[in-house]
């Protein structure tokens, strides 16, 4: 099997090693969606890139970002042709399956406190228990300030934890199905232990101790919860895998694996032909809805908008113009082909490590249905771009055939007459606190994405 390890020279490995180093960087300080903006943002300010004010006429080569409430980012590069010609745009999702606490999560009981929690995307409820969690995100407070908070990546800091039942005593658990040896209202994190000095009949004591601690060290009250995200996530660094070091686990490489690699390539996307843009966006694992969801209108807001700036006056022609002359490549992970569970994947059309980029053509579940399933044509376009710029890829596609499946953000830009390619990295374990994924198809993705802005 060719990989992109047999491609590799001396300092080519350099560069992908080096890459992945600075990816594990934004991994670890990102492990929300919130937190993925916040770094993207410092990233693109620092290769010239300013938030959009409306003011001002646009030029070739302005480099342009539309922050929307902190939890979805769309950056362009304002390319030679008018915005009207269409856009080459990469897309890819931000937010990662987790553990969020409810609105409502503080108890006690038998001494101990807990959180209730409600989790979010697709897991396996089984992977979540018995791991160190840090607790990540914002409470907003009556009074319009907020309290940013990320506790238990520190070594030093402490870390919660949802318990998982001892093996001694866990026949009648172990009997279960898979889906229900853990459940979802089970998922309740141990938060403290230690009572409030209190008069002998006090309820709630520690509870109560753990209340003041919250109001002394963060300035939160229990009825700030209700205005809360508070997400729990895996605690700890994204670390190399494997004892040549080629890969890379960590949590939520789906989908920041492919956000990261494609914010990279705009980063570095200098005066193109036809603008470049990204979208990073929010909601993705519960169906893209919502203001920061793909399917927001804040990717064509930001496009009418620049219109508006670039022709002096919007005219909703020109935007429907600019959306269907686009090319898309929607990215999110791949399934990897996983030796010890070859019996899901269909050998010809699965994703392998090291065999770069992961193209699919269609995604979604039995006979394809959900997905936009993009045109030969297309695929035909972006397959020369690829062997032209020398970028290794694989066609793959989820699985065998009513296996399962899964969708993507692809359809709803494909929906605004677009052509859309779905691509991404093919990872193991997805949706789990750890994902692993290779070095080298890291490495081919952002390539990959760097010559589609180039020569889509
Ligand atoms: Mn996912
Ligand atoms: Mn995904």
């Amino acid at each position: 099997m060719k990989t992109v390890w047999d491609k590799y020279q001396k300092d080519d490995l350099k560069k992908v090693m080096g890459f992945s180093e600075d990816y594990k960087k934004y991994l670890d300080h990102a492990k929300t969606e919130r937190e993925a903006v916040t770094e993207a943002i410092a990233l693109a300010e620092k290769a010239g890139f300013k938030e959009f004010k409306g003011k001002g006429k646009l030029k070739a080569g302005d480099r342009i970002y539309f922050n929307n409430r902190g939890k979805s980012l769309a950056l362009f590069v304002i390319g030679k042709e008018k915005l009207e010609k269409g856009m080459n745009i990469l897309g890819a999702h931000i937010d990662s399956p987790r553990i969020d606490l409810k609105q409502n999560p503080l108890y006690e009981d038998n001494g101990l406190v807990l959180m209730d929690t409600h989790y979010y995307g697709g897991i396996k409820k089984y992977q979540w228990v018995a791991i160190p969690l840090a607790l990540h995100g914002v409470v907003c407070k009556k009074d319009g300030t907020k309290v940013t908070v990320a506790i238990g990546e520190k070594e030093e800091e402490p870390i919660l934890e949802i318990s998982d039942l001892l093996i001694h005593l866990s026949r009648d658990q172990l009997a279960k199905t898979g889906a229900k040896v853990v459940e979802g209202e089970d998922l309740n994190a141990l938060a403290g232990s230690i009572p409030a000095k209190g008069k002998k009949d006090e309820s709630d004591l520690v509870k109560k101790n753990l209340l003041a601690i919250l109001k002394k060290e963060y300035d939160i009250e229990e009825d700030d919860f209700i205005s809360a995200e508070l997400e729990l996530v895996p605690a700890g660094k994204a670390r190399d895998l494997g004892l040549d070091r080629s890969m890379v686990m960590g949590y939520g490489h789906d989908d920041r694996i492919c956000a990261y690699t494609s914010l990279k390539a705009i980063l570095e996307s200098e005066k193109p032909e036809r603008t470049s843009a990204c979208i990073l966006t929010d909601k993705e694992e519960i169906g893209s809805m919502g203001s920061t969801g793909a399917q927001s209108a804040f990717f064509e807001n930001s496009v009418a908008e620049l219109l508006n700036a670039q022709e002096g006056n919007y005219n909703e022609l020109q935007l429907r113009h600019a959306l269907e002359n686009s090319y898309m490549l929607s990215s999110d992970v791949s399934a990897a082909f996983d030796p010890n569970y070859p019996g899901v994947n269909e050998a010809k059309n699965a994703a392998y490590f090291g065999k770069g980029i992961s193209f699919n053509k269609f995604t979604g579940s039995g006979g394809k249905s959900g997905s936009s399933d993009a045109p030969a044509e297309y695929i035909a376009k972006i397959r020369e771009i690829m062997d032209r710029n020398e970028v290794m890829f694989q066609f793959s596609e989820l699985g065998r055939v009513d296996q399962g499946g899964g969708g993507t953000i692809a359809y709803i830009l494909a929906n605004k007459n677009m052509d859309v390619l779905d691509a991404g990295i093919p990872v193991q374990n997805m949706h789990a606190p750890y994902e692993t994924a290779s070095k080298g198809d890291i490495y081919e993705a952002y390539r990959a994405y760097k010559a589609f802005l180039k020569d889509a």
